[in-house]
């Protein structure tokens, strides 16, 4: 499956799933390449537990796609593995917030590319990827 057919899953998903009032961000962390990829975990973003969005602007407390999908990998492998699998790929309906941009360079050494359809209205997350050498492409 190539990225344009795996942003079309990620949106589908993301709607479907959709309980933050403000947004619907879906993630696939897939392996592979932009032309051949394996999806491996699919997140969305949402309250967690029995909270509930606020839907206030920037500030409705809901957890972001991006970390759960870190998380999802990290629970699913061990480290030593993820050194081994170095083209993780990440396929997301936006690009990262500044927060969900450190989170990934923290735990998420094992991304090499980020294959986004908007971007998100804070450009500095994308940046930060960039400057640390993950490929940030636009899927038109
Ligand atoms: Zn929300
Ligand atoms: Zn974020």
């Amino acid at each position: 499956m190539d990225a344009k057919e795996m942003l079309r899953i990620v949106m589908l998903y993301a709607e479907q799933e959709r309980n933050c009032l403000r947004a619907a961000v879906g993630v696939a962390m897939c392996t592979g390449t932009k032309d051949s990829l394996m999806l491996r975990y699919l997140s969305h973003n949402g309250p967690v537990g029995k909270n509930k969005c606020s839907g206030e602007k920037g500030q409705c407390g809901c957890f972001h796609a991006e970390i759960r999908a870190v998380m999802k990998v990290l629970d699913g492998h061990s480290q030593k593995r993820l050194a081994l699998e170095d083209t993780w790929v990440i396929i997301c309906n936006y690009t990262p917030c500044t927060t969900c941009a450190n989170f990934i360079l923290q735990y998420g050494k094992f991304l090499s590319a980020w294959y986004y359809e908007k971007e998100y209205r804070n450009p500095r997350g994308m940046k930060i990827l960039r400057d640390a050498g993950i490929i940030c492409e636009k899927i038109s």
